[in-house]
């Protein structure tokens, strides 16, 4: 009796749901984890790749991290972070996307019994916090640089940077013939930092080394001209008419205000037009141009750049006519024609050598490198392990746990290419204990399912790859681990609906911002 007359203190709406402290830790872990399974197959030269079938019905097959992230719908809100993670890997470095969604998912991992066993999260946040610092520090004093060589030494530095990262990818049995490709290509632009000078055009059908890179710009012909179906034409040192489409734009739009309001006067209009393109015509006659580029029909003379190239050619790609105006002195640009068979094939190279240009600009703006095979990783995780000796308490265990999650990127390399990963992970340990530090390069040699000096054979990173997976990953893995209570309003979930019905933002940034701020109030 006395209970039911008990006041009854409602905190939250009825159907609001609530998990709280050490259980949503170890959920938000598993799911982080069960994320993180998802590309680890994917990772290293021996990676398998992965086909997704998204509800549209299209499909793509993929190596790169960030691609298979953002193509899964992830709705578990924490395991959003890894999918964060890998997309701001993806953006900043370009490389290294399933490193760390790993490394994260690793460190996390390793959390997990000491959550289970009570201790404060805040605790392994710091020690956490404290090895990335160390850890970073190591990366960049084992990094070595390639500044000062001559500029063919250079070109193959940067094409051994190229082809590690090409190494995992559906174009690795080629990778050193696009790594070329791409290393001239990123050197063709100079430092000019727009990612778009390097076009990219994908020509489906013919063989993947059929691909060719132009010093300069092409594009599908697009234009015609009498007799455009005769002989592919090619100058050289032709002048080029460029045309500015806004202004043509705008001077149609006038004339036909005038059609509009005078119907009357249309013949005489029509002839003033003619005589204004013959007069038109004269002019880029005069000019000299041999190309005239113009999106519409005939431009505004008064708007006109004359340019000029080396060499304007038009080539037969595949089944389409290509205009290809190569050694364009202003403006350096290069663009790649990439052939292969299907169409999600020509996606993958695409993706492919969007990572390995990013590699090749890194590596050739920060200029150092470190070992890869998992050797910088084991060799970090060695050091912290050294360096933890010497803490006293608790955190010398979450930094030693730290340092044993390192180990997951060779060990993965290994599960990956069906080598026996604890074998070869006592062989490098071993290797990496030696006091003299000669061990350093020394990893998972995926040839011979041994070690092997991954610097010696030209398995290279960038730093800043490595650096900013570490970074990332740590940040990640703490965020995670401070958050001790997700809360899921059902009303603010149907207001979202209601929103999205009403035609409102739709899906963007901007409705998912707004559904993290809803939560975090209540
Ligand atoms: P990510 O998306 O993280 O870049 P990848 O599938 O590209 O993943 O794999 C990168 C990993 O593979 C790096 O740790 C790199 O050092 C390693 N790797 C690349 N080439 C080789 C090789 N020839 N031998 C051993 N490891 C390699
Ligand atoms: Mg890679």
């Amino acid at each position: 009796m006395a209970s039911m007359m008990q006041p009854q203190i409602i905190l939250l709406k009825e159907g609001t749901d609530t998990s709280q402290g050490k259980a949503q830790l170890v959920s938000n872990i598993n799911a982080c984890t069960a994320v993180a399974d998802v590309v680890r197959t994917t990772l290293g030269p021996r990676g398998m790749d992965k086909l997704i079938h998204d509800a549209n019905g299209s499909v793509t097959i993929s190596n790169d991290g960030a691609t298979i992230m953002k193509l899964l719908d992830i709705v578990h809100p924490a395991a959003k972070i890894l999918v964060d993670i890998a997309k701001s890997q993806d953006s900043e470095v370009g490389d290294g996307t399933t490193t760390v969604v790993l490394l994260a998912a690793e460190f996390l991992r390793e959390a997990k019994p000491f959550i289970e066993d009570g201790v404060h999260p805040q605790n392994l946040i710091r020690s956490y916090r404290t090895a990335c610092n160390l850890a970073i520090d190591k990366v960049k004093s084992l990094a070595t640089s390639i500044e000062g060589k001559s500029l063919e030494e250079k070109k193959s530095l940067l094409s051994k940077c190229a082809q590690t990262t090409l190494n995992s990818k559906l174009i690795g049995g080629e990778k050193e013939f696009f790594a070329t490709m791409v290393v001239n290509a990123v050197i063709a632009i100079g430092t000019d930092d727009r990612l778009n000078m390097i076009g990219i055009k994908k020509v489906p059908g013919g063989n993947m080394r059929d691909s060719f890179l132009v010093d300069g710009v092409a594009f599908k012909k697009t234009f015609s001209y009498a007799g455009f179906e005769q002989q592919p034409k090619k100058f050289l040192n032709p002048k080029i008419l460029l045309l500015n489409i806004e202004l043509e734009l705008k001077s149609e739009k006038e004339n036909a205000e005038i059609r509009l309001s005078d119907p009357s006067q249309y013949q005489s209009i029509v002839d003033a037009e003619w005589n204004i393109i013959y007069e038109k015509l004269d002019k880029c006659v005069q000019s000299g141009a041999k190309v005239v580029l113009s999106r519409l029909a005939i431009g505004d003379l008064a708007t006109q750049v004359l340019g000029t190239c080396e060499v304007f050619e038009e080539k037969q790609v595949g089944n389409e006519r290509f205009n290809i105006f190569s050694g364009c002195p202003s403006g350096r640009t290069a663009t790649i024609v990439l052939r292969g068979g299907a169409d999600q094939f020509i996606e993958e190279a695409e993706r492919s050598l969007h990572d390995a240009i990013m590699i090749v600009r890194r590596a050739l703006k920060n200029s150092t490198v470190v070992a890869g095979g998992g050797a910088i990783d084991m060799e970090i995780s060695r050091y912290l392990r050294q360096h933890a000796r010497s803490i006293l308490g608790k955190s010398q265990l979450f930094i030693n746990s730290y340092a044993k999650a390192l180990e997951i990127i060779p060990r993965q390399l290994c599960d990956n290419a069906g080598f026996d990963a604890t074998d070869v992970l006592n062989k490098l340990r071993q290797k990496h204990a030696h006091a003299s530090g000669e061990g350093a390069p020394y990893g998972v040699d995926i040839n011979t399912g041994g070690i092997a000096d991954s610097f010696a054979n030209f398995v290279w990173e960038p730093a800043v790859v490595k650096i900013n997976a570490i970074n990332a990953a740590t940040e990640a893995a703490c965020l995670v681990l401070s958050v001790d209570e997700t809360v899921k309003n059902p009303k603010s979930e149907s207001a979202q609906g209601d929103a999205a019905a009403m035609g409102g933002r739709g899906r963007g940034g901007a409705f998912r911002g707004g559904r993290g701020r809803g939560m975090r109030r209540r």
